[in-house]
């Protein structure tokens, strides 16, 4: 079955406000890369922080495994589900420390082939102290950032991985490395992204197109043009 699944889920942020989700049912695959698409207001980060548990549905349930997320111990889903937003926050310590944040048992290869990964590893070459340089003293630009946040998801190789736009800020060449990593992570788990436009999800294995809270279709980039 669906390693994630809605069951008519509505969601309201307000009493008597209009619902940011109205009745979605939809599943999540167990593998590939599954695209959330739909304009601003849609309900797509609404979506993510239901899975997050960071908000609780009005109606319906979210299920991991068919079973709702609310009879999970939160510290599992935590483990289970990596989220990587627009600009995540670091935490306070090393390089190493923040690459190694969710899944401390990682060793230095792990790291660097991360690094690696998000095109980081010959910047990260360049720092005095490597991976122990310290990101609070360190000149470290938004783009970096973002990519050892990127990074930190990769090393902690999760079952099911959330993309809030994370890589709407970086530069072609860098998008490019980490949707090369993002094939390899969805060919073992789940990856969820979230976009705008769906012209930049062409790759996706499948693609929720969310209008006013509501899925509209559901299918692969040529079936959706095909029915558009
Ligand atoms: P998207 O991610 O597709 O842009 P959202 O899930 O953020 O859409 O928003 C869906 C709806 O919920 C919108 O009408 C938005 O205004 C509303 N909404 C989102 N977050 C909040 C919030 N924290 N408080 C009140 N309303 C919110
Ligand atoms: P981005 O925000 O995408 O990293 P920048 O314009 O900040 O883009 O950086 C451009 C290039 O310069 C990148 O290759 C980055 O690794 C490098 N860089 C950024 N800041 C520094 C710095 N303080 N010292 C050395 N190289 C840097």
């Amino acid at each position: 079955g669906p390693v994630l699944s809605f069951h008519g889920v509505t969601a309201r942020y307000a009493p008597g406000s209009a619902p940011a989700l109205d009745g979605v049912t939809v599943d999540i695959a167990r593998t590939g890369h599954t695209a959330i698409v739909g304009p601003s207001g849609a309900g797509k980060t609404t979506m993510f922080s239901l899975m997050l548990r960071f908000l609780q549905p009005e109606h319906g349930h979210v299920a991991l495994d068919g079973v709702p997320l609310a009879d999970w111990p939160l510290a599992e889903l935590r483990r289970r589900i990596a989220y990587v937003e627009q600009e995540t926050p670091l935490v306070p310590g090393t390089l190493a420390d923040n690459l190694r944040y969710t899944h401390p048992g990682a060793g230095d290869d792990d790291l660097w082939e991360a690094l690696r990964a998000v095109r980081l590893d010959e910047r990260a070459r360049t720092l005095e102290q490597g991976l122990d340089t310290s990101l609070s003293t360190a000149v470290i630009s938004g783009g970096e950032r973002q990519r050892i946040a990127l990074a930190r998801a990769l090393v902690s190789d999760p079952e099911i991985l959330l993309l809030d736009e994370a890589t709407a800020q970086l530069d072609g060449r860098t998008e490019a490395a980490i949707q090369h990593s993002i094939r390899g992570l969805a060919a073992r788990g789940a990856v969820v992204t979230i976009a705008h436009r769906l012209s930049t999800v062409i790759d996706a294995d499948r693609i929720i197109v969310l209008e006013a809270g509501r899925p509209r279709a559901v299918g692969t980039h040529a079936e959706l043009l095909r029915t558009d």
